[in-house]
């Protein structure tokens, strides 16, 4: 097989991976045109300073020793299988570099022999790079579950980001689809990196010369959708692992289903990129907002209601609370506030040093006032001419992808003698968008149940 075929082959495999930020372009190479969105391999991933880079996404390999039911390089799925050698790897990521076309490598691999064997792989390849092609690029690297305590080691000393993936959120569900993984057998690098890179911060002030170990830190993924597991589920075990092994990022990875089995969704069924997408802003919340995971969903709410973002979906359960007065009101608590984000609180903390602001002000500074409105006073005023009904305010805070999956409004007559607004307004929320709220935030299988 010639490299062209690994390569078309090891760089499809390798796009399940999403544990580096990448675009979602669906742009397709043309004649007359240089690059291509799509396929191959090429995607995106944020330097500490912000700078987008594109990295060379690959597998070493997608021969795999493991049965993982979710997975498509299973031992026991029919698929074309290739491998490079290390050499062959550090020749294309040198000559992608050498062409300008990536900034980086991110390689990850299928278990081949053992995971010894693969993680010596690895080291291999990343050794040339780093020693005789003398490669300075950005290298995120897959720490290999099982391996030797030595070779991830060696590995942390040559990469500059690391990963172990926790793949499901439960010890439950990883012994029904991952029988040959466990939860410790995970664990236990993630740990060993995380003490590892402790340990290189002290050497570094001490020895000057001291070899940077995983210098951009490390982050693991998750696949949603998969197993039965609930958002609570998911979020607290992200909060857990922020806290004990100082992940850089947890990413979640919506399921596509690339494999039939009865544990998993059909073939078929589109991957829940909505959830997605929910999970992280909460991620988001957690990070950036001083949020804990059981402030935005505990056992009664396990999931994540998809019409709204969950900080607007915290602040309406939260109403007393609010209002918040923005000439007043501490860094923190103005971070509760939807539509005031990280940067918009520092900057209104900083504007109030030269007098008070009003809402013309917070728009200025960036504040989405659309949204904040209903929760912020401006020296003790509401925004002039605003009505805050419940049913209003439920309605302001659905997004746009929220609006596409509530039922179709049914516009009706209104007789002489219907209740006047004041009236129809006393019960909280209209009974309509009151279920549909329901029905969006019930567990999966029940959603599926009444469908
Ligand atoms: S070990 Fe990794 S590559 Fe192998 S089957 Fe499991 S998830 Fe797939």
């Amino acid at each position: 097989m010639d490299v062209l075929e690994k390569l078309t082959i090891l760089t499809d495999a390798a796009k399940y991976d999403v544990a580096c930020t990448s675009s979602g372009v669906d742009r397709e190479g043309k004649p007359g045109a240089t690059g291509s969105a799509v396929g191959c391999g090429i995607c995106h991933a944020f330097a500490a300073d912000g700078r987008c880079i594109s990295l060379f996404k690959v597998l070493m390999t997608n021969y795999c020793i493991y049965n993982c039911k979710y997975c498509v390089n299973r031992i026991s799925n029919d698929a074309p299988r290739a491998a490079f050698t290390p050499r062959e790897l550090a020749d294309l990521t040198m000559g992608f570099y050498r062409r300008n076309y990536i900034e980086g490598l991110f390689v990850s691999s299928g278990i081949i022999r053992s995971p010894d064997y693969t993680c010596e792989r690895l080291i291999k390849t990343l050794e040339l790079l780093r020693g005789p092609y003398r490669f300075n690029g950005y290298i995120h690297v897959k720490a290999i579950p099982g391996a030797d305590s030595k070779l991830i080691e060696r590995l942390g000393l040559l990469a500059d980001r690391m990963s172990v993936n926790i793949e499901l959120p439960s010890q439950q569900s990883l012994q029904l689809l991952a029988p040959d993984k466990t939860k410790n057998h995970i664990l236990k690098p993630m740990g060993f990196i995380h003490n590892r890179i402790q340990e290189n911060r002290y050497d570094m002030v001490r020895y000057r010369h001291a070899t940077k170990f995983a210098p951009a830190g490390q982050s693991t993924q998750m696949i949603i959708g998969a197993t039965p597991d609930s958002d609570y589920q998911i979020l607290n075990l992200a909060e857990g692992l922020y806290q004990k092994y100082a992940l850089k990022r947890v990413f979640f990875s919506a399921y596509m289903p690339v494999a039939e089995h009865a544990l998993l969704p059909p073939a078929g069924s589109p991957p829940p990129l909505l959830r997605e997408h929910r999970l992280y802003q909460a991620d988001w919340l957690l990070r950036f907002y001083g949020f804990q995971a059981r402030e935005l969903l505990d056992e009664a709410h396990p999931n994540i209601n998809p019409l709204m973002d969950p900080k607007c979906s915290w602040a309406i359960a939260h109403m007393d609370y609010f209002p918040v007065e923005v000439n007043k009101a501490d860094y923190h608590t103005l971070l509760r506030v939807p539509g005031i984000g990280v940067r918009s609180a520092k900057r209104i903390i900083a504007a109030r040093k030269s007098g008070s602001l009003d809402y013309a002000g917070l728009k200025k500074i960036g504040v989405v006032l659309k949204r904040a409105q209903y929760f912020i006073t401006c020296s003790g005023k509401l925004l002039e001419g605003l009505r805050v009904t419940p049913d209003g305010l439920l309605r302001a805070m659905i997004t746009e992808q929220g609006r596409r999956l509530l039922p179709q409004e049914e516009y009706e007559q209104l007789s002489l003698f219907s209740p006047l607004p004041q009236q129809a307004e006393q019960s909280p929320f209209s009974p309509k968008l009151l279920q549909a709220w329901k029905d969006a935030a019930a567990p999966p299988q029940e959603r599926r149940r009444a469908l």
